[in-house]
């Protein structure tokens, strides 16, 4: 069981700019209602892969969606899919959070993000114990 892993050193994707740059590959154009400035602006940052190239996950609730049509507007499906996300329910972009909103959503994203890797470690060692157990009995 590896506990330390990248994971434990995710990338906090807070500013917009950040999100913006996480997308080096994307496969829709500026043109297209789903571009990379949109998506950064609807808190979503890229978390694809070589076989799922379209995966972008939201740095404050961490809801990650993909199968991205040209004409999807990432904010409306953030609202649609994560109506619970803090930032969803500010419901302003970053340009326009006062300070304190911003400082909130910070929190919210510290907050969501430690729960997410709690529920993951438990996942981990329960699996590990679960392993652990089976190759027990299997020698007595
Ligand atoms: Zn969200």
């Amino acid at each position: 069981m590896e506990l330390e892993s990248s994971e434990t050193a995710e990338k906090i994707h807070l500013m917009e700019s950040h999100r913006l740059d996480s997308f080096k590959i994307w496969p829709f154009t500026a043109e297209n209602n789903c571009n990379i400035k949109s998506m950064a602006e609807a808190g979503f940052y890229y978390c694809g892969t070589e076989n799922d190239s379209d995966s972008a996950a939201c740095f404050c609730c961490g809801k990650v969606l993909n199968g991205w049509e040209s004409t999807d507007i990432p904010i409306d499906e953030h609202r649609k899919h994560a109506p619970q996300c803090f930032f969803v329910k500010i419901g302003k972009f970053e340009k326009d959070l006062t300070v304190e909103e911003f400082l909130r959503v910070f929190q919210a994203s510290i907050t969501g993000g430690i729960s997410r890797k709690i529920v993951k470690t438990r996942i981990k060692i329960r699996s590990a114990c679960h392993k652990f157990r089976n190759e027990f009995y299997k020698k007595f």
